[in-house]
């Protein structure tokens, strides 16, 4: 499962986002995945890599990256100096996905 913090966002919208935990600005945006099927939802590198291919940890299935039971539901930020993964700051928070999304 991803990790939820609640860190107040004070600061005015900025093109690089700071890491909340570390303030360190090496943040970069990875999509986050649904596995259609499973409803299993988390960034992609939570995905097993088969090949090409990956495999969700949730259902065993493997999927390519281009199936269709593999869907962008959103973007998390992620900070490569403390490994920390957090909701974008400001304007994407409210379209970070919950647990599930009917169509
Ligand atoms: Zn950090
Ligand atoms: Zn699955």
């Amino acid at each position: 499962m991803v990790e939820r913090t609640h860190a107040p966002v004070s600061r005015s919208r900025r093109a690089d986002p700071e890491c909340p935990d570390c303030g360190e600005g090496r943040v970069r945006r990875v999509g986050a995945f649904e596995h259609v099927r499973c409803g299993f939802v988390d960034v992609v590198a939570a995905f097993g890599a088969d090949g090409p291919a990956v495999v969700c940890p949730k259902c065993d299935a493997t999927l390519a990256p281009a199936d269709e039971d593999l869907r962008c539901v959103g973007f998390l930020y992620d900070c490569s100096s403390c490994d920390h993964r957090f909701d974008a700051p400001v304007s994407f928070a409210s379209r970070v996905p919950r647990a599930a999304e009917s169509d």
